[in-house]
């Protein structure tokens, strides 16, 4: 993908070929699955919360490099997190990629991304953009299930 920055580039590819937390979860984890039918990718999330904390996390699914990678990311950055530090998690992913406001006053602005800043450069390409975020909106679901 040109116009991506090459060290951010190596830790997509990196995520890509070695995709952290792959597999799936035994019930009573919840589960969710998400679709971007405009490149086709699939993800699969599968979620233990205990006491309020993601004990445990679970990937699965197919697609592009940008979708796949970005749900590798999401794994490893909210296994082991409180619920409410991995909503404020995507709500800082999802105003990095212009698809939800934040002001510097917002807790959630205080927010290391860590790795997923390799990401920041797909929005400059629109279309690319519901890849990055597909594995984020399928936790979303996932998260609510758990609550449910
Ligand atoms: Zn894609």
């Amino acid at each position: 993908m040109p116009g991506l920055d090459d060290l951010y580039r190596e830790i997509i590819l990196d995520h890509y070929r070695s995709p952290r937390n792959r597999g799936e979860l035994p019930p009573p984890a919840s589960h969710a699955v998400g679709h971007n039918p405009l490149c086709g990718d699939e993800i699969e999330v599968y979620l233990d919360v205990q006491d309020g904390v993601v004990t445990d996390i679970k990937v699965g699914g197919q697609g592009c490099s940008i979708s796949q990678s970005s749900a590798s990311m999401m794994s490893q950055s909210v296994k082991g997190k409180p619920v409410a530090e991995v909503r404020a998690l995507v709500h800082k992913f999802k105003s990095m990629m212009s698809i939800e406001e934040m002001d510097e006053a917002d807790p959630a602005a205080e927010v290391k991304l860590g790795d997923l800043e390799a990401l920041q450069g797909v929005v400059k390409f629109p279309v690319r953009i519901k890849c990055a975020v597909l594995a984020w909106n399928t936790l979303t679901e996932a998260l609510a299930q758990a609550d449910a």
